[in-house]
């Protein structure tokens, strides 16, 4: 057995004893261990971590979205009371910064009580120095009934996808076993897959295409879904990912800002996958959904640039500067702003969301 981490030394003893797992599951496995995943053990995000986020960048991010939130709530009428749901909040910058814009409204706030849903016991301990009156969920099933204001960043492609490739024999499942060497190895699961489970658009790709599916992702859009044709309310769904289900084998794995083999550093590099918005919005079906758009265009209809200008009137010349690079990341083409993808859902009926 080559050097590998705790978890690869747990995964192949299981794996010797059972049999291969999906993709998937290592996926699950490798982010969520209860004592050895990557989410649940470690800060991911921030200079000493492995990538950074949104939120992270720049203050105007999660202002932004405050402004949208508030904006939303008062064309769903306003609902004295409502739930402000956020789905894996990592450091719980996005909302500090979300209410912190929202309180130009004070009713917004007065009515709004926050809930988050996050796995890590670590993040939810960040979590509450920013944000001390959240409350805390481990899934978006336990929390209670309502109108509600949903946000999720870079939620849905931390979520375990399954991956097939088209073969001669057809489409077979990715999974994992162990090398005669003991390592962890890629390779086909034996039973064929049918083709109905996959996105209409790629079932009949030619041999050696990839396709994926994120059985979790479509469970929480249709969940999303159901809340928001029980209640009034909206969903925010911003992730890398694209707006057409296609073809491709998008699960990556990163380890200190560098892409990693998937299979090494199992518990120690971030994996995830691009998310399919297409797959979403269908999935979300009984809601309302927008457009799916480019993270650039949101914030542009948002107004990025009018408050880049606001902060940069009392900023340093270096702070002026900081202000135009995160700018530049969070809206630029080949950079977040084309890369991240923009979706809402509502109630059927409600007035459009903003920036769409
Ligand atoms: N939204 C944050 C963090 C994104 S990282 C930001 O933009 O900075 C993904 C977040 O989702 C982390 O907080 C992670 O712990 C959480 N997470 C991942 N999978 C989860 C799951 N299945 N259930 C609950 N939280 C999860």
């Amino acid at each position: 057995m080559s050097d590998t981490t705790p978890l690869t030394r747990l995964l192949i003893e299981q794996i010797e004893q059972t049999g291969p797992i999906s993709l998937a599951d290592y996926m699950r496995i490798a982010l969520g261990h209860p004592e050895h995943g990557y989410y649940t053990t470690r800060i991911p995000f921030g200079a000493d971590g492995d990538f950074i986020t949104a939120p992270e960048i720049s203050q105007m991010f999660g202002e932004l979205i405050g402004l949208w939130a508030v904006d939303m709530w008062a064309k769903l009428g306003g609902p004295a009371a409502f739930n402000l749901v956020e789905l894996g909040p990592g450091r719980g910058t996005l909302m500090a910064d979300l209410l912190r814009a929202a309180s130009v409204v004070p009713d917004f706030g007065k009515a709004a009580t926050v809930h988050f849903v996050e796995m890590s016991p670590t993040l939810r301990t960040l979590q509450a120095e920013r944000v001390p009156k959240a409350h805390w969920a481990d899934t978006l099933a336990d929390l209670p009934e309502g109108p509600m204001i949903l946000i999720a960043n870079e939620f849905v492609d931390a979520l375990p996808v399954r991956q097939f490739v088209r073969t001669d024999r057809g489409w077979f499942e990715r999974g994992v076993s162990v090398s005669t060497e003991r390592n962890l190895a890629l390779g086909l699961l034996p039973a064929p897959v049918d083709r109905g489970i996959l996105p209409p658009s790629v079932r009949d790709a030619r041999e050696g295409s990839y396709a994926e599916i994120c059985p979790a992702g479509l469970t929480i859009a249709s969940e999303i879904a159901d809340r928001l044709t029980a209640h009034a309310g909206a969903a925010l769904l911003i992730d890398y990912g694209h707006a057409r289900s296609a073809t491709g084998d998008t699960v990556q794995a990163v380890h200190n800002h560098k892409y990693v083999d998937i299979l090494t550093r199992c518990g120690e590099a971030d994996i995830t996958a691009h998310v399919d918005f297409e797959a979403l919005t269908l999935a979300a079906k009984a809601a309302t959904a927008t457009r799916t758009i480019t993270q650039g265009s949101f914030l542009h209809g948002l107004g990025i640039e009018a408050r880049a200008t606001a902060l940069k009137t009392n900023a340093t010349p270096e702070q002026a500067a900081d202000i135009a690079g995160a700018l530049k990341r969070l809206t630029g083409e080949s950079e977040m702003g084309s890369l991240f993808k923009v979706m809402a859902l509502t109630t059927p009926g409600a007035p459009a969301p903003a920036g769409f």
